[in-house]
């Protein structure tokens, strides 16, 4: 990772780095942090030759070598202190709440703008929806593009920003003409490739942010922030990981609960830790359990299945999502737990 001397590069000394780099076949990945433009080198970097000319170089402060998988993501890199913001909530200092259906019903917009108006008034600061559904069983609801035109409503009546999953090229483009703010990577498609590269290329220096679930089967931690690495690396840094619980499931939760990791990742990469729940435990009755731990465990917010009356609703919210009621309390509690960790 390059550092300049100066807050970035002009643009004859970023071609003159990029001549350089591909001489020893590496190119440079520009990533726009909130204070300074800092440069990966992305390529097998192990070139003594091709560093010293780098450090020689008058504009440039310093090179660093992160010997990781993952060196934008890194706890020691230069973007650790790279701030994610959204409506408001300055994230890892402020608790980020997304909350709202599992699955938008395009036959009952008015359950999602009620729900709307009353997660945001329980505290959330984003709404969630999913607009196209990955579904276990093939002839199950599998969403519907009609969905998102209702989300869009939704927002606009709130003013709450969007979280949105998106599975594939098609759907990110739409998502991004709609300018959906967090853009989810569900636990299906955490580790492909293709579109975590895809999402990190289309958003690179935009201040849309990336959720990237847990993939279900991944159990090296490892493998988690390199996947998160991918879109850095493709030119968005602005990810946060979302736990969501893996398989098998633990008698009659969905999955095995999985709030614990929270303190591994955090000691190794600055990505926020958003903890989704209702999927990690999959019985709205226990959806406050898991967020209380997860928060108290460290997570930087919440990425809850909440709905107007859960009973109508479609998806995993008849038996995963709770009342928005139960929310605002929910809200409360953990706002109790974070500062007892802060103090
Ligand atoms: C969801 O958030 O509704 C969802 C499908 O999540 P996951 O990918 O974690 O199952
Ligand atoms: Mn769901």
């Amino acid at each position: 990772m390059i550092i300049s001397k100066e807050l970035k590069l002009t643009d004859a000394q970023l071609a003159e780095v990029e001549a350089i780099v591909a001489e020893f076949d590496c190119r440079i990945q520009v990533i726009v942090g909130a204070h300074r433009c800092v440069y990966a080198i992305l390529g097998d970097e192990q070139h003594e030759l091709m560093f010293n000319r780098l450090i020689g170089l008058p504009y440039v402060d310093r090179v660093d070598r992160i010997e990781s998988a993952y060196k934008l993501m890194d706890l020691r890199g230069e973007l650790a202190s790279h701030p994610i913001e959204i409506n408001g909530c300055r994230i890892k200092k402020d608790i980020l709440v997304i909350a709202g259906p599992c699955t938008v019903d395009p036959q009952n917009p008015n359950a999602l703008y009620e729900t709307a108006e009353a997660v945001k008034e329980a505290g959330a600061q984003v709404l969630r929806g999913g607009v196209w559904k990955p579904r276990t069983v093939p002839y199950s609801y599998q969403g519907d593009t009609a969905a998102l035109e209702l989300i869009l409503e939704a927002r606009d009546r709130t003013g709450l920003p969007l979280n949105i999953e998106v599975m594939d090229g098609w759907q990110l483009d739409m998502a991004l003409e709609a300018k959906v703010e967090i853009l989810q990577i569900g636990t299906r498609n955490a580790l492909n490739y293709s579109l975590l590269k895809e999402i990190g290329q289309k958003t690179q220096n935009t201040e849309t942010l990336v959720l990237l679930k847990r993939g279900r089967h991944m159990a090296p931690i490892d493998e988690f922030i390199a996947a998160a690495e991918y879109v850095a690396a493709g030119g968005n840094p602005n990810v946060m990981l979302c736990p969501r619980g893996t398989l098998p499931g633990l008698d009659d939760y969905r999955n095995h609960p999985d709030e614990s990791i929270i303190p591994l990742l955090k000691r190794k990469t600055w990505a926020p830790v958003i903890y989704d729940p209702s999927h990690a435990v999959g019985r709205g009755e226990f959806v406050p359990h898991s967020s209380k731990a997860a928060i108290a465990y460290g997570a930087d917010g919440l990425n809850i299945e909440a709905h107007i009356d859960p009973a109508t609703g479609i998806g995993d919210d008849p038996k995963q999502a709770i009342t928005p009621e139960k929310l605002g309390r929910l809200i409360k509690d953990v706002e109790v737990i974070s500062s007892l960790g802060r103090s």
